[in-house]
């Protein structure tokens, strides 16, 4: 039995990773969770699933729920996230908050020794040698949820790190895979919200319209995987079928194939390295598709993800920077104050504003993130 807490139960990742502990009552149990805004749904898993701490954004928020449910330990803000972090019942950290706002919880539960199940990429972004060095210190493990890293992770079970020639993670193209650059102009956020494979949060479906997806996962993965950035290659494949594939120093590669499914990463993240069924999940039909497409990226098309690479090489607090950023510009995207290929400008714009500081400590990287929101806001003014 895994008892687990998760950070962002409201959130596309977290209402699947609620749905793995409902279909596994004997393996796993919920003993704290953290929500933002969506009291309704915060209100149903609290009945449902009986933790014993849970935490909001906002006091008000807070305080109705405590007096709904006195028998719960109701938190918010930063503290909250941070006690659900550090749960004394819970033996593993599901990490699905949006945004670097997960960065520090994360270090918090790393510290306390638990093992990390990690969606919020956002995390390992800002402050990867950071985290990867205290998981190391505390001895326990960083598992990825994020469907190319897990199909990644699962490709190297029983593989060395030295026999790796390269990663090469697959991408769908988002949204407007389809339209050229030029008509990326026009393109409205209801357009943009229509993922062609994947059912997910607002935020990282506008990025994986823009690419930027793609550039924070190349990040995650150098982090995650130990590699440089010339190991980590990126390839359009339209059908979302192959999650992502290891070359090895033979040349011969490995892959995790499976229908669409957050599911199986996120439960993979759980039982590792044991597995569980996952009923209602589809089974892959290989003769029903028929054909697997891939294609080179343009870097030119998607100017987001040669700036996640420009970043990641840099190092830095670049990559925080760049972060901060892209999510400051998405959200203004999200509310109709900047237009699509607005956001890619912008994020540029602020990197080339930015001299990055070489080996971060904390403090310096949240300082950075704060200056990087800060100059969006005054450049949105300014527009
Ligand atoms: P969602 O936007 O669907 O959910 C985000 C969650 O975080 C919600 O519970 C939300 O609360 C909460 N939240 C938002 N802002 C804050 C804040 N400032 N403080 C505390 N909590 C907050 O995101 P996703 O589930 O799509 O993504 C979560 C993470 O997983 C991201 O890092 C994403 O990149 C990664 N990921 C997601 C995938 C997917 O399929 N969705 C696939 C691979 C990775 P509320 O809704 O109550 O306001
Ligand atoms: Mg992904």
């Amino acid at each position: 039995m895994k008892t687990i807490s998760l950070l962002g139960a409201t959130g596309s990742i977290g209402i699947q990773t609620l749905d793995i502990i409902r279909q596994h009552p004997d393996s796993f149990r919920l003993s704290a969770f953290s929500a933002g805004r969506n009291e309704r749904v915060a209100e149903k898993m609290i009945a449902e699933f009986n933790p014993a701490l849970v935490s909001v954004l906002e006091k008000d928020t807070a305080d109705r729920l405590q007096s709904n449910f006195p028998h719960v330990k109701v938190l918010y803000g930063k503290k909250g996230l941070e006690a659900v972090a550090v749960h004394a019942e819970a033996d593993t950290l599901v990490n699905a908050v949006i945004g670097s706002v997960g960065l520090e919880p994360t270090l918090k539960a790393i510290e306390a020794g638990k093992n990390i199940a990690i969606a919020n990429k956002e995390t390992l972004v800002t402050a990867g040698h950071i985290v990867t060095a205290a998981a190391k210190r505390a001895g326990v493990h960083l598992l990825p949820v994020d469907s190319e890293h897990s199909a990644i992770f699962q490709s190297l079970q029983g593989e060395q790190e030295k026999n790796i020639s390269r990663l090469i993670l697959t991408a769908s193209g988002g949204s407007f895979r389809d339209k050229k650059r030029e008509e990326l102009k026009q393109v409205t956020v209801e357009e943009t919200l229509n993922h062609p494979n994947w059912s997910m949060g607002a935020k990282i479906t506008v990025d994986s319209a823009t690419m930027m997806n793609k550039g924070l996962e190349v990040i995650e993965a150098h982090w995650l995987f130990n590699l440089p950035y010339d190991q980590i290659d990126v390839l359009l494949h339209r059908e979302s079928i192959i999650h992502s594939m290891v070359e090895f120093l033979d040349r011969s590669v490995m892959a995790q194939l499976g229908s669409p499914d957050m599911r199986v990463p996120i439960q993979y993240a759980l039982t590792w390295p044991d597995r569980l069924p996952l009923p209602d999940t589809k089974v892959l039909n290989l003769a029903e598709i028929g054909q697997l497409h891939f294609q080179e990226v343009d870097f030119e098309r998607y100017r987001m993800l040669y700036l996640a690479y420009e970043a990641g090489r840099t190092g830095g607090t670049m990559p925080a920077v760049m972060n901060a950023a892209n999510e400051e510009a998405v959200a203004a995207f999200l509310d109709r104050k900047l237009s699509f290929l607005q956001i890619e400008e912008m994020v540029e714009r602020v990197m080339e504003h930015h001299s990055p500081v070489p080996s971060p400590e904390l403090g310096t990287i949240l300082e950075a993130d704060a200056q990087a929101r800060a100059t969006v806001r005054s450049f949105l003014f300014r527009t």
